[in-house]
């Protein structure tokens, strides 16, 4: 099990940003912007690859719903997803990094 699912279960804490049913919001633990949030499904997907094309609008959804929630949707943000190892993912749960609240310098 993931880190990621843990949090999912409740087996681990996280701060939240937003939930409905599908999906979780939740603060990046180290975080590199003074906003950076990560989106997950609450369902396991390993990463964007293995991910439904056809569940892609309702993410899109709510990862407007969340910059929308922060305000990023008005400064601007980096909208990021990680996929295997040349990608450097590090939890093999999929999710999409929200990075905003300053101008971004990397
Ligand atoms: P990746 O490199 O897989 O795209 O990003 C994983 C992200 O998860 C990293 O930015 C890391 O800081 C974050 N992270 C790792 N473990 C935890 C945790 O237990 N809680 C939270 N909130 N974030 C975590």
């Amino acid at each position: 099990m993931t880190i990621f699912e843990k949090i999912v279960a409740n087996e681990l804490p996280c701060t939240k940003v937003l939930e409905n049913d599908k999906f979780l919001a939740f603060e990046d633990i180290n975080k590199k912007a003074p906003i950076h949030i990560l989106v997950i499904p609450k369902k396991h997907y390993e990463s964007f690859e293995d991910y439904p094309v056809s569940e892609m609008g309702e993410l899109s959804a709510f990862i407007k719903e969340v910059t929308k929630k922060v305000g990023v949707n008005k400064t601007g943000y980096r909208l990021v997803t990680n996929v295997g190892e040349d990608g450097n993912q590090e939890v093999k749960h999929l999710h999409f990094h929200i990075l905003g609240g300053k101008k971004l310098d990397f």
